[in-house]
């Protein structure tokens, strides 16, 4: 009983994969780019591509910049996020 429900399950997320699925992951990977790391030692955040991005101390994650300012860092002098 359980098997045709399962096909079924599996066939209609098959199918919202296919159709939906190219949409959806350009907007994930364009959103998961704009991501900003600060550095919880000196509170600068950087943007992607900066040397420092992903330097040990930069472990707070930021999605946009108005959040990094709000939460009282400072934009790196070197990558200008
Ligand atoms: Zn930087």
């Amino acid at each position: 009983m359980m098997f045709p429900l399962l096909m079924i399950c599996a066939l209609a997320f098959a199918c919202l994969g296919v159709e939906k699925g190219p949409l959806p992951l350009v907007a994930e990977v364009h959103a998961s780019s704009v991501v900003y790391h600060g550095n919880r030692n000196s509170h600068v955040f950087h943007q992607p591509g900066c040397r420092y991005f992903n330097c040990k101390n930069c472990v707070v994650v930021f999605s946009s910049l108005k959040q990094a300012i709000e939460a009282g860092f400072r934009p790196c002098k070197i990558c200008k996020p």
